[in-house]
């Protein structure tokens, strides 16, 4: 009797409380991961020299790129206005004249473009189709474009020059990368993060044209990669970076293939949808368990690629 008593006390309490709902505490468990994932070791490292006139300065898991040039500065990108702060008091520290001549936007995601006002730099430079953006959302505190490229165009500001890249297919359609010839250092925000676990930055694109502009950047000529969010590296990390993340694929559509998906959906299934994925945990994990981000992404790298495949969630053909 007493038994039962307790039985029911325990079946109450794990369908009522929320203190005692497993789905509820690994959900929560999962949300606390991606936080640690935003806490990698190359976060928060301030301003650092990347060559004798480029400085890269990271703070919190943002990370931009300032240019010295004979005309002022030039920054990309501004992030947020707690960014700006501590990125003007860490030039103040090295003694670099924190005057801005020119921002160059990435994108128009808030998150990269906040703070960019204080700045009152003369030039900000954008995708022509920024503004459109910005119109139905939140910029008030970026900097308002004053020139426009339409994509991959070569500036010169104060004897530096600039290659802009379209990356557009990788992220977001304004997105842009800056190239720097001189000192060969390339910044592409929102593309990959050297040495991270991830396939692409959110919000999520066809994953063809990821890689094709993944491709496009590997044929410049640059020594340095530099992430808009955590760390930076030379070629070598950018190049084992890209071979991970088409290994992930490769093992993806060969799992996909073993199984047909296109007649046996895996979504449909509760023994063959859990195998698949634990097949592909365990395969990518012995080669990229200890890679940052790991547990944090395999899932939902898992669910894109299936999604990608099931739906042909393409590209298309380039029109004539
Ligand atoms: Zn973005």
């Amino acid at each position: 009797m007493r038994h039962h008593f307790y039985a029911a006390i325990v079946a109450a309490c794990f369908s009522v409380l929320p203190a005692c709902n497993m789905n509820r505490l690994i959900m929560a468990r999962a949300v606390e991961a991606q936080v640690a994932f935003f806490h990698h070791e190359a976060s928060d490292t301030g301003l650092e020299r990347l060559a004798p006139q480029v400085y890269t300065f990271a703070f919190e898991s943002d990370r931009g790129i300032v240019v010295v040039t004979s005309e002022g500065l030039v920054v990309s990108d501004t992030f947020n206005q707690r960014y700006v702060d501590a990125l003007l008091g860490a030039l103040e520290a090295e003694g670099v004249e924190a005057r801005v001549n020119t921002i160059i936007y990435s994108h128009h995601h808030l998150d990269h473009v906040g703070g960019g006002r204080s700045l009152e730099a003369p030039h900000v430079l954008a995708h022509r189709d920024v503004p459109r953006y910005w119109a139905n959302a939140n910029a008030s505190d970026a900097a308002a474009p004053t020139q426009f490229t339409d994509g991959t165009q070569t500036i010169e500001i104060g004897g530096v020059r600039f290659e802009l890249i379209d990356t557009s297919d990788a992220h977001s359609e304004t997105l842009l990368a800056l190239y720097l010839p001189e000192s060969r250092i390339l910044y592409a925000p929102d593309t990959l993060t050297p040495g991270v676990f991830q396939l692409g930055w959110t919000p999520e694109v066809p994953i063809d044209g990821y890689l094709r502009t993944i491709d496009t950047l590997a044929q410049l000529p640059f020594e340095t990669f530099v992430a808009s969010h955590m760390g930076y590296a030379q070629r070598a990390g950018f190049q084992k970076t890209v071979e991970m993340q088409r290994d992930v694929v490769e093992t993806a559509k060969r799992l996909f293939d073993a199984r047909d998906i296109s007649n046996v959906y895996l979504h449909y299934d509760a023994k063959i949808a859990p195998d698949g994925f634990l097949e592909f945990y365990d395969e990518l994990h012995a080669r990229y368990g200890d890679w940052h981000g790991f547990d944090q992404n395999i899932l939902p790298i898992f669910i894109r690629l299936y999604t990608t495949e099931l739906l042909g969630d393409v590209l298309p053909e380039q029109s004539t």
